[in-house]
C-alpha cells in the first residue's frame, strides 16, 4: 500500500488516478492506415464509487474498473 501513497503524492491531478493501484494515464499512438503516428494519452477507466474504509468511514473515491472487478475495494 505504500506504493499507492507514492503515486498519490506525485500526481497532482488526483481525479485522473485510481486511488487503489495508482493507475493513471497511458501514452500511445493513433496509427492511421498510411502508418502516420499521432501521440495519444489514454486515461484509466475510473469510476467514482463510495468506498468503505478500514476505519469504518465511507468516502467517495475514484477507482479503476479492474480494481472494482477484482474486489480490491469494499463498496458502501
Ligand atoms: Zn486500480
Amino acid at each position: 500500500m505504500s506504493k499507492n501513497k507514492l503515486f498519490q503524492a506525485e500526481d497532482k491531478n488526483m481525479s485522473k488516478v485510481c486511488s487503489v493501484c495508482g493507475k493513471g494515464k497511458l501514452s500511445g499512438n493513433l496509427v492511421s492506415h498510411s502508418n502516420r503516428k499521432t501521440p495519444k494519452l489514454y486515461e484509466a477507466n475510473l469510476q467514482k464509487v463510495s468506498v468503505k474504509n478500514a476505519n469504518g468511514t465511507v468516502s467517495k473515491e475514484y477507482v479503476c474498473a479492474r480494481c472494482l472487478k477484482s474486489g480490491k475495494v469494499e463498496r458502501a
